[in-house]
């Protein structure tokens, strides 16, 4: 039988059985083999379950790291036992994540080794950091980005937001609205993203280049013109000190534009685009909108996309799920679809209710649901 395979954020994952022996990978082999000769993702092998492997199938693990790689993509391991990672290992350097928490963290997050160094290496307050970057498009090396040290602030829950907001945990950290900052955009080609990763990071010890692939960086180049004709809505934004802080609200709201519009360019294929970061990008235009009426329209847009997330589970870490149930909870609760809302709410608690990790976020969902329950 085939092993189980699924889309897991931008990995095909594949679920290793107890056994991968010679007679094993014959019967995988044809399975497996077109994923690599064409690939459309990179890979990841789940190997949690896996104790026993012969020298042939650890050869072929190696060669699927190295056929990828002329591919432009690259292969990684979830959990195993620290003997067969090993032998794994000595044949190839191939991407090791100890934990499926550690796997999901990384399909939209930075790794936490990245964020500590740039945190050591970035300019700035004792909490709020900026950052030099460089355009991965027009190479334009002027980009402000800016970077928070998480471990000196709470996150929060405020009434009047769907999104909570980061408040110092010292008296030393700045006090910032990190939401109007958390987008770097190139004055240049208006290219914009929520990561830093994206582009690349100059400092005087060095430099990190983009992670962003050549196709995604095709793609972003035809999205040009688009960005352009968004930005010239606003008339200032054509100053490079536009997007430098203090930050407006108009400066905010058209950061998150830019996001939104490049995350919907970085593929060609609409299976790939990252739904969450789209209804992040909606509540955040709703919270520096100019007036209602921009308010509903993005309100709206943020909770198709979030059924968009709702159809796509798989995609999505446990944690951006457990953050897109709480926002959908509250959208819709929002439009006064209150039915809705508690029917969303009974499927989060039913996937997450035996996950502490969740508690932040089911606590708030049900206390807005027991709010609407009283009025
Ligand atoms: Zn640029």
């Amino acid at each position: 039988m085939a092993w189980i395979k699924q889309i897991r954020g931008p990995y095909m994952c594949y679920t290793v059985e107890k056994d991968f022996l010679t007679s094993n990978l014959i019967e995988q082999k044809p399975f497996i083999l077109p994923d690599l000769q064409k690939p459309e993702h990179d890979v990841a092998l789940d190997i949690r379950k896996l104790r026993a492997i012969d020298v042939l199938s650890l050869r072929f693990l190696a060669n699927m790291d190295e056929m990828l790689e002329k591919k432009e993509h690259h292969l990684v391991l979830v959990g195993g036992e620290p003997q067969i990672l090993s032998q794994l290992l000595a044949l190839r350097p191939i991407r090791h994540f100890p934990t499926m928490a550690d796997f999901e963290r990384e399909f939209h997050d930075l790794n936490p080794a990245l964020v500590k160094s740039i945190l050591q290496l970035a300019q700035g307050g004792v909490g709020f950091k900026m950052l030099q970057l460089q355009c991965p498009l027009c190479h334009f090396q002027e980009v402000s980005g800016f970077v928070l040290d998480e471990s000196k602030y709470n996150l929060v829950w405020s009434p009047s937001e769907i999104v909570p907001i980061m408040v110092p945990s010292i008296p030393e950290a700045e006090r910032i609205d990190f939401s109007c900052y958390r987008v770097a955009v190139c004055p240049s080609c208006f290219f914009a993203s929520s990561r830093p990763d994206h582009f690349g990071i100059r400092f005087p010890e060095g430099e990190i280049k983009s992670i962003l692939k050549p196709e995604q960086i095709t793609n972003l180049h035809l999205g040009q013109t688009p960005r352009k004709a968004i930005a010239a809505e606003y008339r200032e934004s054509s100053k490079e000190s536009f997007f430098h802080p203090p930050r407006d609200a108009d400066a905010g709201f058209l950061s998150w534009k830019l996001h939104e519009a490049c995350q919907k360019q970085i593929s060609q294929d609409r299976r790939f685009v990252d739904a969450f970061e789209i209804v992040l990008a909606n509540f955040m235009m709703c919270k520096y909108a100019s007036n209602d009426r921009v308010i509903d329209d993005h309100l709206h847009t943020a909770l198709a996309w979030l059924n968009n997330v709702m159809q796509n589970q798989d995609q999505y870490s446990s944690l951006r799920l457990q953050q897109a149930y709480t926002f959908y909870v509250s959208g819709l609760l929002a439009i006064d679809k209150v039915s809705e809302a508690h029917t969303a709410f009974r499927d989060f608690e039913h996937k997450f209710k035996e996950d502490s990790s969740a508690d932040f976020w089911l606590q708030r969902a049900e206390s807005l649901i027991s709010e609407s329950s009283r009025s």
